[in-house]
């Protein structure tokens, strides 16, 4: 496989990496374990720990490659380790006398603000994902037809979109419903991308499809069922396109941002991440949609991070509100699904707008952007008017 692996790269001329991360290596990093700075831990000592243990644990920090700042207080001694080195919590914690390790750095870097402070802005074409205009992706789950593929670049054209959507490799729970496709769906995708001007997002489910993705779409789709599918998140690092990034179903945020982080490891910087909904004990909604982890994300990453309200609703119904709801909590973008008779989807139709209700939602979000400093495709208002 690794073999397999470097032949492709070779052929998409990719022999060496190449960071989209501002240099990298300008700065001397090292793209497999980045020194981005230090790391920090706390180590608290139980009550009655002994000196012999505390030596222990300095000695095991230092041989870590931190450096130890002692605190012995009345009751208990605290131990600060500051360095470069890769401190292991977990060994840290088994040490005799160990009461609790506290990690104050995160585990990911690249990804992390710390790392760069300045929101990533990824661009492709003539659409900048994570400026300050909101980027709406939208367009059938799967693609299925020419004319059905048509149909719903057109309308989500008409409405605003700029980037398409649409699946031709599908992660379905049952092998027993349509799976996409393939090949022939791809081609569709593309056609109906550039006859309407739109950007192209499509999924990815495996390493085998890359080279093949790769010619059609400008933007690679991770599906929430590989957000840790690291062999592939890996390899996409090699490659030159944009990775959207969805969470996993039960993925919390950290492992979310490490997944992204396997990826700009990789030398890819281009990532961005996809907030769709996670399983929790409720069952009124097919996922439940956590907004929260956008200011949540946005506070902890670069990386620019959008929104999926069709997978986290699953009804049609419900799409729009949490589409605005996404916005005003500060999404880069949502990606939504849109087919001009989703009740005949193959699938996901009943989480699928009808291309009226999403150009009403658009009407919606250029209300609701420019009032949190965002602008918003404008370009129906120049058209049609603000009635329309
Ligand atoms: C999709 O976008 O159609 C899809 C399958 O998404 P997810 O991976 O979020 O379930
Ligand atoms: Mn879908």
């Amino acid at each position: 496989m690794a073999t397999e692996i470097r032949r492709r790269r070779r052929r998409r001329g990719l022999g060496t990496r190449d960071w989209g991360l501002g240099g990298l290596e300008k700065k001397g990093l090292n793209p497999q374990s980045p020194d981005t700075g230090s790391e920090a831990m706390v180590v608290v000592m139980e009550e009655r720990a002994s000196e012999a243990q505390i030596e222990q644990v300095v000695k095991r920090l230092v041989e870590m490659g931190m450096d130890v700042h002692r605190s012995t207080g009345v009751t208990r001694t605290v131990l600060g380790a500051v360095g470069s080195g890769h401190p292991d919590a977990g060994l840290i914690e088994m040490l005799d006398g160990v009461h609790e390790v506290l990690r104050i750095t995160s585990p990911y870097k690249l990804a992390s603000r710390t790392f760069k402070q300045e929101p990533t802005v990824i661009t492709v074409g003539d659409v900048r994902i994570g400026g300050d205009e909101v980027i709406v992706m939208a367009g059938p789950c799967s693609a299925e037809s020419e004319p059905q593929v048509r149909a719903a670049a057109a309308a989500v054209r008409r409405a605003g979109a700029k980037v398409f959507r649409g699946g031709a490799f599908k992660p379905r729970s049952s092998p027993y419903t349509f799976q996409g496709l393939g090949e022939e769906g791809l081609r569709m995708l593309r056609d109906a991308a550039r006859a309407e001007n739109l950007v192209l997002v499509t999924e990815v489910m495996d390493l085998s499809q890359i080279e093949l993705i790769e010619q059609y779409a400008d933007i690679f789709q991770v599906g929430a069922r590989n957000m840790q599918n690291f062999t592939l998140l890996r390899e996409l690092g090699h490659t030159r396109k944009p990775v959207l990034l969805k969470r996993g179903i039960s993925a919390t945020i950290e492992e979310w941002l490490l997944s992204a982080e396997y990826v700009l490891s990789g030398g890819n910087g281009d990532v961005i991440l996809c907030e769709r909904g996670i399983r929790t004990f409720e069952t009124a909604t097919r996922n439940t949609f956590d907004i929260s982890a956008i200011p949540v994300v946005k506070k902890l990453s670069h990386l620019p991070i959008i929104a999926d309200p069709s997978h986290g609703a699953g009804r049609r119904d419900m799409v729009a509100p949490m589409a605005r709801a996404a916005v005003a909590a500060g999404a880069d973008g949502l990606i939504i699904e849109v087919h001009c008779d989703p009740d005949h989807a193959l699938s996901d139709g009943a989480q699928s707008m009808f291309p009226s209700q999403f150009d009403r939602l658009m009407a919606e979000l250029r209300i609701i952007a420019p009032a949190i400093g965002r602008s918003i495709c404008l370009e129906p208002v120049a058209r049609r008017g603000w009635g329309a």
